[in-house]
């Protein structure tokens, strides 16, 4: 897959407020904020989407989810959070390497539009 602004934070090329790194995942604040708390975890494997998770990656897709719910504690998100990826055109995404959006701090309405 091509190249995207996550591979340029995952070297360190453009800066983020990183809040968490390991061998296999990257978490970051959201540049444009669209709650309190609004991070993004993302694998350091360029996978564009979720529709790209093959059966090789369920430890990695397991791993994510895991640093997402860990990361949600650690931020104090205790009243609950929302954890989403947008998959494609019409799924609104923009950035094509896997993230997850981890948002909190207020309440959120349903349905996204
Ligand atoms: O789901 P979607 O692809 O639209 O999300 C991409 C997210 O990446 C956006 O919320 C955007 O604000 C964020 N972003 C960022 N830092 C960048 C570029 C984009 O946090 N340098």
């Amino acid at each position: 897959m091509s190249e995207t602004i996550f591979s340029k934070i995952i070297r360190r090329e453009i800066p983020a407020d990183i809040l968490y790194e390991d061998d296999q995942c990257l978490a970051f604040r959201d540049i444009d904020p669209k709650a309190p708390t609004h991070v993004l975890i993302i694998p350091k494997e360029p996978i564009a989407s979720l529709a790209e998770l093959q059966e090789e990656h369920q430890q990695l897709a397991g791993h994510l989810l895991l640093t997402a719910a860990r990361l949600a504690e650690e931020l104090g998100l205790d009243r609950g959070y929302r954890l989403i990826t947008n998959c494609g055109e019409e799924g609104g995404q923009s950035v094509d390497h896997l993230h997850f959006h981890l948002m909190g701090g207020r309440p959120l309405s349903w349905p996204p539009g």
